[in-house]
């Protein structure tokens, strides 16, 4: 067929530039239903209206086609063909070509057009052109015990539901046949990797919501919802408790009775402590501000020190 950028395809069935495919068929369900000729005792005004809305529709229907001309209309090349001289005759093309269309007989497998039932039989109770809204997904994930604590992102990588890439989620490809890469269903599964934010001082079992990171919807419905479960990692050394952070230092017994200096590993630096002497096992050092952030806050809790005397960390005399 011949794509007329002279016409309005928009005006003609009454919808805009930012249209969905999903609104657009609707549109011309609609208007097909009040000028089909049968319905119309064969008045010529119906029926030229008819073909008006069935070649808008040809065009406004296909994704690669309206892509085309709305290139063609906003360049203004007007007169020429958006399609080579080889698909004229295609009679899959046609719009016209509508006596093959009302007669066949029977649902055709996948099929997302609205010729799939018998013209404009009643509407089934469950309209496959209805949008629908994409799947939520629910994940728990591994989260460090430091990242947990301090926040921070980590990649996080699932399945879900993409808008076909074939088809752009028509469903169909150039011929109204069902797309061969999403088998008509207007989208594929996908392997995705999100950055997910861990938000600092999450608390263990947490469900973070990540809006429109779920599966992609149907007929333009909008995308699901990515819930993740928080599984704060076990840490070696440290040990949460409320905002604090505990962690078991051991001094050898020389340390302990005279005193000094010693270099401790804290949640995302070094730093170096004054041990007292006369230190026994089980006395705390506590260093505010240095442990976990509080849920949803900013300011920090202590990072807490517990030593504990270590007979095998005792200097062997030389000799
Ligand atoms: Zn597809």
């Amino acid at each position: 067929m011949k794509v007329s950028i002279e016409k309005d395809y928009y005006k003609i069935l009454g919808v805009n530039k930012s249209s969905k495919v999903s609104d657009i068929k609707k549109r011309y369900r609609e208007l097909a239903r009040k000028h089909h000729p049968d319905t119309n005792q064969g008045s010529q005004k119906s029926e030229e209206q008819f073909k008006q809305i069935s070649e808008a529709y040809e065009v406004l229907g296909n994704a690669k086609k309206r892509k085309e001309y709305d290139q063609l209309r906003t360049n203004g090349r007007r007169g020429r063909s958006a399609h080579s001289p080889g698909n004229r005759n295609e009679p899959y093309n046609d719009p016209f070509d509508f006596g093959r269309q009302y007669t066949r007989q029977g649902p055709r497998e996948n099929r997302q057009d609205p010729f799939s039932q018998p013209p404009f039989a009643d509407e089934p109770v469950m309209d496959p052109d209805m949008p629908t809204r994409g799947f939520d997904l629910q994940f728990m994930v591994d989260v460090p015990f430091v990242v947990a604590a301090l926040g921070g992102t980590i990649p996080y990588t699932y399945d879900k539901h993409v808008t076909c890439p074939e088809c752009k989620g028509s469903g169909v490809n150039d011929f109204e046949d069902p797309c061969t890469e999403c088998q008509g269903k207007q989208r594929v599964v996908k392997t995705v990797t999100l950055d997910i934010d861990i938000p600092s001082g999450v608390a263990d079992q947490y469900t973070l919501k990540f809006p429109r990171q779920g599966g992609s919807g149907r007929n333009g419905g909008p995308l699901g919802d990515l819930m993740v479960k928080v599984c704060i990692e076990k840490h070696p050394h440290f040990k949460k408790v409320k905002s604090d952070v505990h962690s078991v230092v051991a001094i050898s017994p020389e340390l302990a009775e005279k005193g000094g200096l010693l270099e401790i590993q804290l949640l995302d630096s070094k730093t170096t402590i004054h041990v007292e002497d006369g230190t026994l096992t089980g006395e705390e050092l506590r260093i505010p501000g240095a442990g976990s952030t509080q849920p949803w806050g900013k300011k920090r809790g202590d990072f807490v020190v517990k030593f504990r005397i270590d007979e095998n960390l005792r200097k062997k005399r030389a000799g």
